[in-house]
């Protein structure tokens, strides 16, 4: 098995990634030429998420460069999963292998010929996994953390400190493209693949070029996203709430009886406000989750497209660019 011969395309979706391009096909070209000598095929193929800046026609001219370099044009900004999906589903036909990795850098592009090595070991799946955090600023690193300690708090089976830098086996890839949900929290979905894993680890690096396209509010989002795609356990966090509640509405009532038959109702207006104001809370809590998921539903059965696909550039059968 050890030399045999497979082709592997790495899909790299990119957002307004003009900055770090030039420098991210280089290190790509120059991992495709190791693994050439391994007897590996290796495209690249990146995803233009409906980028604003000239992403589209720097991968137009590197692909017209480098017969290695394949592009796939959104027609609108679709999002990171989406696109990445988008990448799985063009790719899947002319791979044995697919690799997703970010356009930044940030993850060591390195790490691929270890991949590659632990596929041809028998793995379907190889995650890549950051063990060294120390080039992210605290608070991403302090965010990161808490969102993966919430999403095991929340259930949801996630590999620690991996994002969405893995190989797929074909047979892996076709799996998860099966999967017919619309909101998209693909390192969730993935480790619920099963078959054969693996994990390599590499330190994060910092992003070589541009700046974050995750703000603060799309970090936020994509966790909420991650709980809410995955897990029932909001839901019934509430349930087990709202008995706390009638619980502790009984022991109220029995009080605001006494206080009553005592005389001294008056003295009741306190405690009554303030339990009004906090059961009405909760009451108001529990129906904004429930929209959420409510949401989430009517976003599923509208069954829109995933993402909607302009042209592409480089690829066999596909010039339309
Ligand atoms: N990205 C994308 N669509 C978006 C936002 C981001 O395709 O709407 C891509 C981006 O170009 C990059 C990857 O997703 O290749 C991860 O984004 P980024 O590095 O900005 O996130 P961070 O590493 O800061 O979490
Ligand atoms: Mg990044």
């Amino acid at each position: 098995m050890q030399k045999e011969t497979f082709s592997l395309v790495i899909v790299v979706p990119c957002y307004n990634e003009e900055a770090v391009l030039n420098e991210t096909t280089q290190r790509l070209l120059g991992i495709a030429g190791h693994l050439k000598a391994d007897g590996v095929s290796t495209h690249i193929l990146y995803v233009d998420d409906g980028s604003r800046d000239a992403t589209w026609s720097m991968i137009n001219q590197l692909s017209a460069a480098h017969a290695e370099v394949w592009g796939l044009k959104l027609a609108v900004n679709a999002g990171h999963q989406h696109a990445l999906w988008a990448g799985l589903e063009a790719a899947v036909p002319h791979a044995d292998a697919i690799v997703s990795i970010d356009a930044d850098l940030q993850d060591d592009p390195d790490v691929i010929l270890q991949m590659v090595a632990h596929y041809r070991e028998g793995a379907d799946l190889v995650f890549g996994v950051r063990d060294d955090r120390s080039s992210d600023s605290w608070f991403k690193r302090a965010t990161a953390q808490g969102f993966y300690r919430m999403m095991q708090a929340m259930g949801t089976d996630l590999v620690y400190n991996h994002a969405d830098y893995r190989l797929m086996s074909r047979r892996a890839v076709r799996a998860l493209l099966a999967f017919p949900e619309r909101n998209l929290f693909l390192r969730g979905m993935v480790k619920q693949l099963g078959f054969r894993q693996a994990v390599v680890t590499y330190a994060r690096q910092k992003r070589q070029a541009g700046e974050s396209k995750y703000p603060l509010s799309k970090m936020l989002a994509f966790a909420w996203d991650g709980i809410t795609s995955f897990s029932v356990r909001p839901l019934r966090l509430f349930i087990g709430l709202g008995l706390v509640f009638i619980l502790v509405s009984f022991v109220v009532i029995g009080w605001a009886l006494v206080v009553h038959f005592s005389g001294h109702s008056l003295q009741g207006w306190t405690s009554l406000l303030i339990s009004v104001w906090f059961v009405g809370g909760a009451i108001l809590i529990a129906l904004g989750v429930i929209g959420e998921y409510v949401g989430k539903i009517y976003s599923e059965v509208k069954r829109r497209p995933r993402y909607i696909e302009d042209c592409r550039c480089g690829m066999p059968g596909g010039a339309t660019g």
